[in-house]
């Protein structure tokens, strides 16, 4: 299994409706694609969204790790010793974690090509089908749910409701519009993207459990950084409270667990730096009864792909944020996971299950 090429190239493929968060609006979806291939010639495929906002991460910088400092290090290695492959690829530069996640999932989707299985087989995993809620952009009450309508007409029954601008009695009426339109039987998550400060997020929590929105958790009430803000919000409310942007690595998981600052950790594979290390994530916080999501940054269906083989090999990770290919006009993906409505398949085929990857985009 020896790494004969590693290549990079840019797609960007715009999006339905700007996706809009607490953090950014977005688009296109920008990616720089990863294809590494062995000497016997099969290839395996990666993918990296320049998520600047969360990962300090662009187009230029994604290209520059990959191009200059992970290359020289897998050009001619043998895959078979694929343990000390993944340590020197997260010791060779610090940071960069979406770089880093390209190259880790082109190696799984070789790995388990190797192994002739599935990528969530060769992981051990044994869920073959997941769903995955649909992202409500924040925007005007109004157009919130009618948003939220038309996704659960299209068949999703788990909304991820974007909150976490402007004035808290804001959000508490973008969720009122989107309960009292959807009904009680939608499972309603909300996602602040560091929004609130701590106080802010008691009194908003306080008020959606008083008005009986029946809310299954709220991600990322506050900055990143205030982990003890985050403790804060999970010590003075009763609604589940997700970490995301506030666990990066393994390190920001165990603080977190350990200061019991947060119930649940959104694992993605782009803060991690790949599957490597979003595993020991899972590991760890499945030692302590702690149930995970996994989501994404704004990905295709290869990214997406490779992050839901991962959730699907996880017995503890049990909340699935998946959609963000389905927000883009273009699937340059031939293969890979298949969407019927909110439910994800995965191919019998080995590994990432990649046909083809078309170039391009706008
Ligand atoms: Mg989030």
């Amino acid at each position: 299994m020896i790494i004969r090429t590693v290549e990079t190239f840019r797609v960007a493929i715009p999006l339905k409706k700007p996706f809009k968060t607490a953090l950014r609006t977005v688009n296109v979806a920008d990616a720089i694609y990863v294809r590494i291939q062995l000497e016997d010639g099969r290839e395996g495929y990666g993918e990296a969204p320049p998520t600047h906002v969360i990962t300090g991460e662009s187009l230029a910088s994604i290209e520059f790790a990959i191009e200059e400092v992970f290359k020289p290090l897998l050009i001619g290695k043998d895959l078979r010793f694929h343990e000390s492959l993944f340590q020197s690829l997260h010791h060779a530069m610090t940071h960069n974690t979406s770089a880093k996640a390209a190259v880790d999932m082109a190696l799984y989707d070789l790995l388990a090509q190797e192994a002739g299985l599935p990528l969530y087989q060769y992981l051990g995993g044994a869920k073959s089908e997941l769903t995955t809620d649909y992202t409500v952009s924040v925007n005007t009450p109004t157009e919130m749910a009618n948003d939220a309508v038309g996704y659960v007409l299209n068949g999703f029954h788990i909304l991820k409701v974007k909150v976490g601008t402007g004035e808290i009695v804001d959000d508490i009426k973008r969720i009122k519009a989107i309960r009292e339109v959807i009904g009680p039987d939608i499972k309603l998550r909300l996602d602040a993207n560091q929004g609130w400060t701590p106080k802010e997020a008691v009194r908003a929590i306080t008020q959606l459990e008083q008005e009986n929105f029946n809310i299954e958790f709220v991600e990322q009430p506050v900055l990143a950084h205030d982990i003890e803000g985050l403790k804060y919000v999970t010590q003075h409310t009763l609604i589940p409270i997700m970490a995301d942007e506030s666990v990066f690595s393994i390190y920001d998981a165990k603080r977190v667990i350990e200061m019991r600052a947060a119930d649940l950790i959104n694992i993605k594979l782009m803060k991690a730096g790949g599957i490597y290390q979003a595993l020991k994530i899972a590991s760890l916080a499945a030692s302590y009864d702690m149930d995970c999501m996994t989501g994404s940054m704004i990905e295709t269906k290869l990214g997406v792909g490779a992050a839901a083989h991962f959730a699907a090999s996880q017995t503890n990770i049990i909340y699935y944020d998946f959609d963000a290919p389905l927000m883009l006009k273009q699937d340059l993906i031939q293969g890979g996971i298949q969407y019927e409505g909110a439910k994800i398949t995965f191919r019998t085929a080995p590994g990432l299950g990649i046909e083809r990857v078309n170039k391009g985009g706008i």
